[in-house]
């Protein structure tokens, strides 16, 4: 998809920062960087990022779509998995150089490839101390699913 004309391109700092024009910057590779929370708790499910397709079918379809940096590739949210990401509200920051979008999970309601509901299931201890070794403690008791089940056994 030649999609350079889909998004304006970027104007002046006060356009950009607090005008009402839509001007995504994407990194030199093509990319800007994408925050998911819960539409209803308010959580952090995930941090993605986006090309300008991924971007656009986002907006368009109301599905998360992404693009996989390991993979090269655009990444559907859900279509492996069932997880499918229905998007309430998208919002971008000041900069115009962040995507947050608030979503309903579908599925097993979690967003983590590795069965967790949150990526962000594990957190640095209150009394934690920035030393090797430092310990993390799980904020979720265990996994929503069985990632060998939903995507396979990895060889
Ligand atoms: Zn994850």
């Amino acid at each position: 998809m030649s999609d350079n004309s889909v998004f304006s391109e970027r104007g002046s700092k006060d356009v950009v920062e607090t005008g009402l024009e839509f001007m995504p910057k994407f990194d030199a590779d093509g990319l800007i960087p994408a925050i998911a929370t819960d539409a209803v708790t308010g959580e952090v499910l995930m941090f993605a990022f986006m090309n300008r397709e991924a971007l656009a079918e986002t907006i368009n379809t109301r599905r998360a779509v992404y693009w996989s940096r390991s993979r090269s590739e655009i990444w559907r949210k859900g279509e492996t998995s069932g997880n499918f990401q229905n998007v309430t509200e998208i919002r971008t920051d000041c900069d115009q150089d962040v995507i947050w979008i608030k979503v309903e999970m579908e599925g097993h309601d979690a967003a983590c490839h590795v069965g967790y509901r949150s990526c962000f299931h594990r957190a640095i201890p209150d009394d934690g101390k920035a030393v090797p070794g430092l310990v993390l403690k799980r904020t979720e008791d265990a996994p929503s699913f069985d990632p060998d089940d939903v995507y396979g056994k990895k060889s």
